[in-house]
């Protein structure tokens, strides 16, 4: 709380009490708090991949290169870290656009069937690298209004995490389904599962649950808060079934 005071005189300039203005300002030091640790994060996030990708460039123009393996495994290492940060760049861009306040979607007659068609050669290489067998269960004909290139988004990114949060060999559901005014669309994993005190968290941005394994299959710790932003601006809902262990099953509700 702030407070901001003041005496008050009478006539003959005599106290005869005083004012007293007490500021909740609990909302906006949290406001502020959130932005501080927002650019704390992003810098944080640009700053790892580029400190690896200056230090292996620099190895190897120090005479590195001249031996073929070495050129080739700190060439892999520079791609890679590059090709994180371009994820990450377009997420935040992604995540700045949704957040304008004269953000627009682009909403036309989207048909799940063939959006979850698309989808697949996407996913595909990822899921094959670890053995997951991915089962689809969209029924025909559906359609709803919405910004098709951002529900492709939220589907593309709830996949990609029931596929790099599982075993191999692990088995990753898909399924979409008509319930009168929206649209259900579920994607469940066999995977790690979450724990319940932490469900309401995976939401924020750059939250992870164990930042090692996340960083590790290339997240960039958005994925989420783009999913819960695009459902909501399409008046949708969603929510998180989920035990250690055991794998989660993600639910998106979509307004037809
Ligand atoms: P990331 O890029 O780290 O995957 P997300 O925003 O997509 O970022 O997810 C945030 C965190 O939520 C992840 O780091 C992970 O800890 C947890 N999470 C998301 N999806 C799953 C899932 N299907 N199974 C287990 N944990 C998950």
């Amino acid at each position: 709380i702030e407070i901001i005071g003041a005496p008050i005189f009478n006539e003959r300039n005599m106290l005869k009490g005083a004012v007293l203005l007490l500021y909740d300002i609990t909302h906006l030091k949290k406001l502020e708090l959130m932005r501080k640790d927002f650019v704390a994060n992003v810098s944080h996030e640009l700053k790892t991949p580029i400190t690896s990708i200056t230090g292996f460039a620099e190895t190897l123009l120090n005479g590195a290169m001249n031996d073929k393996k070495t050129l080739h495994s700190f060439l892999t290492i520079i791609y890679d870290e590059s090709y994180r940060l371009q994820g990450l760049i377009e997420d935040l861009l992604t995540l700045s656009e949704l957040e304008k306040d004269n953000f627009k979607l682009a909403k036309t007659t989207v048909h799940m069937d063939k959006l979850t068609g698309e989808i697949i050669p996407i996913i595909q290489h990822r899921a094959e690298q670890k053995g997951i067998n991915m089962e689809m269960n969209v029924q025909e004909g559906i359609t709803l209004q919405g910004d098709r290139e951002r529900i492709k988004q939220v589907v593309i990114n709830l996949l990609t995490n029931a596929i790099n949060y599982s075993p191999e060999n692990g088995e990753v559901i898909l399924t979409v389904f008509d319930e009168t005014e929206y649209v259900h669309v579920s994607v469940s994993d066999n995977g790690i599962g979450i724990d319940q005190a932490v469900i309401p968290r995976i939401f924020e941005r750059f939250y992870r649950v164990d930042k090692a394994r996340s960083r590790n299959t290339g997240g960039t710790g958005l994925g989420l808060a783009i999913v819960k932003h695009i459902v909501e601006v399409h008046d949708g809902h969603i929510s998180v079934e989920s035990e250690p262990d055991n794998g989660s099953t993600f639910h998106v509700y979509l307004p037809k």
